[in-house]
């Protein structure tokens, strides 16, 4: 059995209808493998009607613009290239005229070319979205081995285009962005009083985490940090926010618009909390009159859980040292939980002292180390600490297991899975863009707003991914 694909173009301007051959399968004995189309033969038939639809489509495009739209007259020759342009079912080799403006009417240049006007991209519009999305979620590589096993792109298709069209999606993105400002609080309290009452309190996490430079000059180079957060509203809706912290320029206003897009209000009570890193911490500053800032207690409870790892290895269970180092830290941690910065700090300054009474190992240092990091830590953040205790009555926020997740969830998933990946600090900047739009189910609707007849129908990804 023979089938043959063809298209058959029915033309609405007077032209010719046209029948052309796409292509001719043949069958033999049915088995499950022949039964209906392979994935090759879906292939070329796609890349077949693609090619047949775009050349009649930019033909009758470049015929109506053969004539002036003023007075009608035919617009000169100048002559033509080849247009490259990359669709989802192959790259197209168009013709593209060159025109003479008609002299009716006065024109900044003498010549133009009609199809390079409209197709400044060169590439189209689905494939860069497709292109970014699965670049947001895996790797430059396995988004082009992706692409290319379902469509018929071709095997041009490499992972530097898809990385550098991936960044221009970003920039394009990141453009958009208004300036920086240091005092985001608009109006005064006069203005906040008339607005209409706010929903619940946000509340917003924020986190560092390190991803590995390309740039590495020595090992202190070796890093840069990246900081990622959410902000959750009342009713479990959620958004995603991360940039690398020396490169961007922008930070507060990219956190101040994920909050405005959640319909933060001047007048809501918007709750930060962070585990007291200095660039986090001045982040967060004035963006909202309403905002209180607050140690987030599971940064502190994983600090003592580790330092109570580390007593549990000074000695066998009942041994004196253990059991009073034991002790103490849950008691720093009941101070703390009761918002006691003062006797947490005098508990914890008191215990190296009593540690180094004995004949100190390599061990009891490293305790020594830590609890020293930790006076340090709760000093520099006493201000950040308030009566969890108390808030935890009132059910206010107090933790973000959530933050730590995130930083997990956007950077490291993507970008530190493998030691080796490493990143400048732009093209980690630039993808974090990208992925946040995608975990946030937001990509599709920047594409709208670019191209408002943009219809794809793929899913939103999930938010899990
Ligand atoms: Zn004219």
């Amino acid at each position: 059995m023979k089938i043959r694909v063809q298209v058959f173009i029915e033309s609405e301007t007077g032209n010719a209808d046209t029948v052309e051959n796409i292509v001719c399968l043949e069958r033999g004995d049915l088995q499950p493998e022949n039964l209906g189309l392979t994935l090759a033969e879906a292939k070329s038939i796609l890349a077949g009607v693609q090619k047949s639809m775009v050349e009649r489509q930019t033909e009758e495009y470049l015929d109506q613009e053969a004539f002036c739209p003023l007075c009608g007259k035919r617009r000169l020759h100048k002559g033509h290239h080849t247009l490259t342009y990359c669709s989802l079912f192959g790259k197209l080799r168009l013709r593209s005229v060159r025109l003479y403006h008609c002299d009716c009417h006065p024109q900044p240049t003498k010549t133009f070319s009609p199809l390079a006007h409209l197709l400044p991209e060169h590439t189209a519009p689905e494939l860069l979205y497709l292109e970014s999305k699965f670049a947001a979620l895996m790797s430059y590589g396995l988004s082009v081995k992706l692409l290319r096993e379902v469509l018929p792109i071709g095997k041009t298709l490499n992972a530097a285009t898809i990385r550098n069209r991936t960044q221009a999606v970003a920039q394009r993105i990141d453009a958009e962005l208004g300036d920086e400002q240091l005092f985001f609080i608009d109006g005064c309290e006069w203005d906040w009083e008339d607005l209409p009452r706010p929903d619940m309190p946000l509340t917003v996490g924020l986190d560092g985490g390190y991803v590995h430079s390309c740039a590495q000059r020595s090992r202190k180079h070796g890093w840069f940090e990246v900081i990622a957060g959410k902000s959750v509203t009342d009713d479990g809706a959620s958004k995603r926010f991360a940039f690398v912290n020396n490169y961007d320029e922008k930070p507060k206003r990219r956190v101040f618009e994920v909050l405005r897009s959640q319909g933060m209000q001047m007048n809501q009570q918007v709750t930060f909390l962070s585990d007291g890193a200095d660039t986090v911490r001045d982040l967060q500053l004035y963006l909202n009159p309403n905002a209180e800032h607050i140690l987030d207690w599971f940064h502190i409870t994983m600090r003592i859980t580790v330092m109570r790892q580390m007593a549990k290895g000074l000695g066998p269970p009942g041994s004196e040292l253990r059991e009073t180092v034991l002790k103490e830290l849950e008691r720093v941690k009941w101070f703390l939980w009761n918002g006691n910065a003062f006797m947490a700090i005098e508990t914890v300054s008191w215990l190296p002292d009593e540690i180094f009474v004995e004949d100190p190992t390599e061990k009891h240092k490293k305790l020594v180390r830590k609890l020293e990091e930790f006076e340090t830590y709760i000093r520099n953040n006493a201000a950040l600490i308030p009566n969890y205790a108390e808030r935890y009555r009132y059910g206010e926020s107090i933790s973000t297991a959530f933050a730590e997740s995130t930083i997990n969830q956007v950077v490291s998933k993507r970008m530190v899975k493998k030691q080796q990946m490493r990143w400048s600090q732009k093209g980690a900047h630039l993808l974090l863009q990208v992925r946040t739009r995608v975990l946030n189910g937001e990509l599709r609707d920047a594409f709208q707003n670019w191209y408002p007849s943009f219809d794809h129908d793929g899913e939103e990804l999930p938010l899990a991914a």
